[in-house]
């Protein structure tokens, strides 16, 4: 797993997408990890970041939220990265002959 990102502004992308990782499949893991109807804890830091970044207020009370709750997050987080995903694979990052950041145009690009 490797994702590109800008050390210019910050900006970054998912991990380059594969046939085991895209947004398919991180989809479908969310379902199978979260479609038992229960109550699950988490930091506060991370439902707040979550809620950021997604920006659905995530129902919650001392770090529990109802699995299907976190589910829709976890979509539309998961939507909201492939939306912005640049590069889809690491095949098509490489072909690139002119690489950009995106969201300012630097060519100081890096992959972790
Ligand atoms: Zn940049």
């Amino acid at each position: 797993m490797a994702y590109v990102h800008c050390h210019s502004c910050g900006w970054s992308q998912d991990d380059f997408y594969t046939r085991r990782y895209n947004p398919a499949t991180k989809i479908w893991d969310s379902i199978k990890w979260l479609w038992k109807p229960r109550t699950i804890e988490f930091e506060e830091w991370i439902i707040r970041d979550m809620a950021k970044y997604t920006h659905v207020l995530v129902v919650h009370k001392k770090g529990k939220v109802f699995t299907w709750n976190w589910l829709i997050v976890e979509i539309i987080k998961d939507i909201k990265l492939a939306v912005k995903q640049h590069w889809w694979s690491w095949k098509s990052f490489k072909k690139d002959t002119n690489k950009a950041c995106p969201l300012c145009d630097s060519k100081n690009l890096d992959i972790d």
